[in-house]
């Protein structure tokens, strides 16, 4: 909308990181928006795409080099989840998320060579195709209530159950999923990997949405499946905690996403303001219209300085529970209403399903509720604040 560099005043963003982030922007610009429309009508993108993603290096940005990631920092990351918007396709960039920064982290920090060789290095290549399942028909927000089980049996954990909503679930090669070893409560669930060519494991529904479109979302179900015990993450009955901290890296990129995503509606409304005429005059003559995309960048720049204040803390070591989900709870609901506010400014338009504002209403409606919703932040934030 205005001729301003949005990260500058951030000595973070060196030249290199110009250099990814016009790497992602030419491959969203060149390879991926050119099929935006038959992807989305498809239902689902190309496998190829992860492929792609891996050969330029993004499934594995703070990856390790010798795990077969790139070894930078989270400002890379940054670059990469708010130029991914370019696109278009908002459910290619969730199902390439949730493999680099939600179903993998986890397994660099606390898996072992076993699992970082078997898992983590074929999703960092391209080779494997990850999932993240902790969510069931019964248990959503109250992660502590999951269950399915996994009963231990000599060398192996046997599991039943069911997951749903799973993202990349129809193709995923493994799940990073949350299953209970233990009593009920949080102190009885742990974190396995699961290879999902194990017997008794069934996609039993692919899920249809009201955005997101071009991303595969399931219902799974797991009828005594038998997978080697050596696949436990990290110690037994932790799998809880290890879940929550894995739940902060996801809602980051979530809140970068969806600010980047309300911001470029934000900027293409305006052009679009400068050219479509009522009464005489284009829309941006009109006071009250420039008055509202003045203050909808107000606040895009006030949610981007959060995500950015969060960042710089979490580089520095800092857990930052409490600003993640201030990031979330904050970016997810102002991006939710500028992409409302937005779609309002095209008028009859804005309602096609061909114009820009239709589709991003529809998608953004998933970041107040996916990875936690915004009742859930503030729960967090009670905890934390009060
Ligand atoms: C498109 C999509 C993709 C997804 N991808 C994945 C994935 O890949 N892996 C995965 O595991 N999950 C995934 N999810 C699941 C998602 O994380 C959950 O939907 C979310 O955490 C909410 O859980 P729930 O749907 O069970 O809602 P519920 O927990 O049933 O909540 C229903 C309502 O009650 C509110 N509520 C619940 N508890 C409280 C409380 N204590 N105080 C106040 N209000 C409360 C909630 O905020 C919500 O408004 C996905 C969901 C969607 C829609």
């Amino acid at each position: 909308m205005f001729a301003v560099d949005r990260s500058r005043g951030y000595p973070q963003f060196t030249e290199e990181h110009d250099q990814l982030r016009k790497t992602v922007r030419d491959w969203c610009h060149k390879e991926l928006a050119p099929h935006a429309a038959v992807w989305e009508a498809a239902r689902l993108f190309p496998r190829e795409v992860f492929d792609q993603a891996a050969q330029l290096g993004l499934l594995g940005i703070r990856v390790p080099e010798h795990l077969g990631g790139l070894g930078l920092d989270w400002w890379y990351t940054v670059c990469y989840a708010e130029e991914m918007v370019g696109c278009g396709l908002a459910g290619l960039t969730m199902a390439l998320l949730v493999q680099s920064d939600m179903a993998t982290p986890v397994i660099l920090e606390i898996g072992d060579s076993y699992h970082q060789d078997n898992f983590l290095r074929p999703a960092v290549c391209g080779q494997a195709i990850a999932a993240l399942g902790i969510t069931e028909p019964d248990a959503g927000s109250d992660v502590a209530a999951i269950r399915t089980t996994a009963r231990r049996d000599g060398d192996d954990y046997v599991i039943n159950g069911s997951k749903t909503y799973i993202t990349n679930g129809t193709r995923a090669d493994f799940i990073t999923l949350a299953v209970r070893t233990g009593a009920a409560g949080h102190e009885g669930v742990s974190l396995v990997l699961f290879p999902t060519d194990t017997k008794g494991y069934r996609v039993t529904r692919k899920l249809e949405k009201m955005g997101n479109h071009c991303s595969d979302t399931a219902e799974i179900a797991f009828d005594d499946c038998r997978i080697p015990a050596r696949n436990l993450l990290g110690n037994e009955g932790e799998g809880f905690y290890y879940v929550m901290a894995n739940f902060g890296g996801e809602r980051l990129v979530g809140a970068l996403t969806a600010t980047a995503g309300a911001q470029r509606l934000l900027d293409n409304t305006a052009e679009w303001c400068r050219t479509r005429h009522a009464f005489g005059k284009n829309l941006m003559g009109f006071q009250t219209v420039r008055h509202q995309l003045v203050q909808y960048e107000t606040e895009l720049e006030a949610a981007r300085q959060l995500c950015y204040r969060t960042v710089a803390l979490v580089v520095a070591g800092d857990a930052a529970w409490r600003e993640i989900a201030m990031c979330k709870l904050f970016c997810g609901e102002v991006a939710n209403r500028i992409a409302d506010r937005c779609l309002q400014l095209y008028g009859g338009m804005g309602y096609m399903d061909e114009c820009e504002a239709s589709r991003v209403f529809r998608d953004m409606r998933l970041i107040t509720i996916g990875g936690g919703t915004s009742e859930i932040m503030r729960e967090i934030l009670t905890k934390i604040c009060l």
